[in-house]
Parts: structure tokens; C-alpha cells; sequence
């Protein structure tokens, strides 16, 4: 045998987003002509509004066609600056704080990057369940990965008396996601409070407010850990383009910190020298064009949500939650799972897509199960009504026929 080069432990052990994963068997089912409906994206069902893809257009017809700095272009800084601090109470952020990324995740592993070092032991609190990659880049950065577990009864917050037990002298970085992938959770403005105190008594720790859902909040309006006192300079505020107006695929994430802009900077100089030009024009336009488009989605991913918790509460062996903000649901399946005799969430979701033709994801796709947390599949709700009625409406056929064959 020819010796090969290796490949890194590091690229070895990358975690992944197994949503990603589903949905090439989804497609593999989908080729075979089965007909499957699917809740497996965490993506707006829209396009993105009109005025934006023509800013987009205008972009590219006036020659925009260059690098930008890798910080993004002045007035997006300015615009986004303005809007961060408009959603968050009016906080200090100036353009110079703000630097613009190809979405929002590349700011996760710049923020690991900036804050912990290689194999020093320094550790990174996150959210159980949760974005996967968060999990994924503590590892591959070298650091220590520490889930704080998220509670149903607590309706997906965790207890910051758990968290205060988990900090340790080695704790570089708290990662907080809300409103929240997978769940829908969010943190309470008391919450919030008691997780600041304690934070208070460590000063070694920095924040991630993963607020990329900020604007799909549907109790109250939205509020940041940074807006809380001596927060601000600590907290590393991370919002974007994605969710709000519908531009997963345009690449456009901002993230602020006073201290750590330069840092986020030069990562951006060092990989992707800055994000899409063309983007960024259509950013800035979506900043700072009218809202109604968002406004739309907001509502209509509202009035599913509430389609969605309603149905999934009727059907037999599952309870749902009320999601607070985003555009997941996160049922517990526990009963449902003993209904059919699936061994858990993953069973269970493997049978719901090949018997049933429904797609979503189950709980070990987004971190290690809860112990006694019980089972969850995630559906994300950005599906038209008709494919929440007929799907929601397969599982429960889908229970029923095969409870009765267990019994
Ligand atoms: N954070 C969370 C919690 C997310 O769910 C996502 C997108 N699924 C992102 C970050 C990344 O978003 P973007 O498209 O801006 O990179």
C-alpha cells in the first residue's frame, strides 16, 4: 500500500448539521418518487422581498462587483449598528463595533477563536439541545465543550443555578441562543437578570448572544443579555439578514463587540476576505427599506405556530410546548414513541419518514439526549398550512395504525 497523507484528527472529529444529513435522504426519497412531506429546513418559505433583490441587481449593474473591506462596506456597518441597537433598548453600538460576515454562524467559530486557546483547557458553556455547531466548533477549535441542559418544564430555559455550577475558573465563553434553534425557547427578561449576576462574579467570561431570531419573537419585544448593567462590553451580539428578511442563501451576518471587532476582522482577512458585495448593497437596502415584508413573515410564521402547537396537542401520544419565538416546534414524543414500540426519538423519526412519508429531525441531531428529558423531534414550522394539516395529520395516522399492530 502506498503511504497517504492524513487527514487531521480535527477534520476527522468535525460535527455537522445533521439537518443537512436528513435532507439528502429526504432527496434520495424524493428521486425514488416518494412523496414526502418535510420539516427538516430552518429557513424562511419566502423569498426575499422585492425591493432587496432589486437593490441586489442595482448592485451588480453599477459594477459592484469588488472586495469590500473585510469589516463590510461603511454605511451596512452604519445601518446595521443603528438596527442592532434599535432592537436592543437603544445601546451604544457604533458602526466601528460592528463588523458585517458571510452570515451569522462564521461568527461562532471567530468567537471561540477569539476567546479560548488550543488544547489550554479553557471551556465553553452552550446550550443542550442546540445549534450543532456551536458543540462542533468548540471541539474543532480546541477548546472544552460544556452543555447546559435546557428543562421542558422550564419551557426550554435552563436553570442559572445549574449554570452557575458548571462555571469554572477555566470558563472563557457562554454561548446563549434565543430566541432558540431547536426549541423555539427563549430566556426571560428575569432569567436574563438572575444569568448577569452570576456572570457578575466571573469576569473572565465573555457572552455569544446568538440573536439571529431576534425579530421572530412573539411575546414582547425582544431583549438582549447586553442590554442588561455591565453587559454591553462583554457580550458579543450576533444578528443577520437570514431569518428576518428571508436571505439564508444572500450570506449576511452581522456581529458586535467593542473589543473584539478588530479580532473578528482580521479572522474575516484570513478566510473569506469579506462577505458577497453584491449582498451587502442588498443587506443594506433590507435594513434600511420598508418592513412590511418582515412584518409579513413575522405574522404568518405566527399564525403557524399557533396551527402547529394545536394540532401536534391533538394528536395522540404527543404534547407540544408553545415556542416563544423562531420557527420550531419541539414536541415530546416520549408516549408516542411507546405507542408504536420505537426505541427512541431517532427510531421513531426513521419510521415516520420511510412508513409515513413525514421528514424532521429528532433531539440527537441537535446534542446528547437530556436525561430524563424524554424524547423530541424538531419540526420547523416554515411550511405551508396545507403541509402542516396533511403532515401533522400522517404522524397521527401513522401512530394510531401502528399502535394498534403493538397492542
Ligand atoms: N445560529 C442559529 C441558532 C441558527 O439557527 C442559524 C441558522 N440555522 C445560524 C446561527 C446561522 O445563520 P446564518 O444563515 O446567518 O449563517
Amino acid at each position: 500500500m502506498p503511504v497517504m497523507p492524513e487527514i487531521s484528527q480535527r477534520a476527522q472529529s468535525l460535527g455537522t448539521e445533521n439537518a443537512f444529513v436528513v435532507l439528502a435522504e429526504v432527496n434520495a426519497l424524493a428521486r425514488q418518487g416518494k412523496d414526502i412531506i418535510s420539516f427538516c429546513i430552518g429557513q424562511p418559505d419566502f423569498p426575499a422581498p422585492v425591493h432587496v433583490q432589486e437593490a441586489a441587481i442595482r448592485a451588480i449593474r453599477e459594477g459592484k462587483h469588488g472586495y469590500t473591506p473585510s469589516a463590510g462596506i461603511d454605511p451596512l456597518r452604519e445601518a446595521a449598528a443603528r438596527y442592532m441597537s434599535g432592537m436592543r433598548g437603544g445601546l451604544p453600538i457604533r458602526p466601528e463595533d460592528v463588523v458585517i460576515g458571510a452570515g451569522a454562524k462564521p461568527f461562532i467559530a471567530y468567537a471561540i477563536l477569539s476567546t479560548t486557546d488550543h488544547g489550554a483547557g479553557d471551556e465553553v458553556i452552550y446550550p443542550n439541545p442546540g445549534f450543532p455547531i456551536y458543540e462542533s466548533q468548540i471541539t474543532a477549535c480546541g477548546a472544552i465543550p460544556v452543555p447546559v441542559q435546557l428543562k421542558e418544564d422550564r419551557d426550554f430555559a435552563f436553570d442559572p443555578a445549574e449554570l452557575e455550577k458548571l462555571i469554572t475558573p477555566r470558563t472563557r465563553l457562554l454561548i446563549l441562543n434565543y430566541p432558540h434553534n431547536p426549541t423555539g425557547g427563549l430566556l426571560s427578561r428575569k432569567e436574563l437578570q438572575a444569568v448577569s449576576s452570576i456572570l457578575q462574579k466571573h469576569p473572565q467570561i465573555w457572552v455569544y448572544a446568538d440573536e439571529i431570531y431576534s425579530r421572530l419573537c412573539y411575546s414582547g419585544e425582544f431583549f438582549s443579555i447586553a442590554q442588561l448593567p455591565g453587559m454591553y462590553e462583554r457580550t458579543i451580539i450576533s444578528d443577520g439578514a437570514s431569518k428576518t428578511w428571508a436571505m439564508t442563501g444572500w450570506r449576511i451576518g452581522f456581529a458586535s463587540n467593542p473589543r473584539l471587532a478588530p479580532a473578528f476582522t482580521r479572522w474575516i482577512t484570513n478566510t473569506e476576505s469579506c462577505a458577497s458585495q453584491i449582498s451587502q448593497w442588498a443587506a443594506l437596502e433590507a435594513i434600511n427599506g420598508p418592513q412590511d415584508a418582515a412584518e409579513m413573515m413575522k405574522q404568518s410564521f405566527l399564525d403557524r405556530r399557533n396551527l402547529i402547537v394545536k394540532i401536534l396537542n391533538e394528536t395522540p401520544g404527543i404534547s407540544c410546548r408553545t415556542p416563544g419565538g423562531a420557527f420550531y416546534a419541539w414536541p415530546n414524543v416520549t408516549e408516542a414513541c411507546r405507542m408504536v414500540g420505537a426505541a427512541d426519538s431517532e427510531e421513531f423519526r426513521k419510521r415516520l419518514l420511510n412508513e409515513a412519508g413525514v421528514a424532521v429531525l429528532a433531539d440527537i441531531h441537535f446534542g446528547a439526549r437530556v436525561p430524563g428529558e424524554g424524547q423530541h423531534l424538531r419540526f420547523s414550522y416554515a411550511a405551508s398550512r396545507q403541509a402542516i394539516e396533511q403532515g401533522i395529520a400522517r404522524m397521527a395516522d401513522f401512530i394510531r395504525e401502528n399502535t394498534r399492530k403493538v397492542a
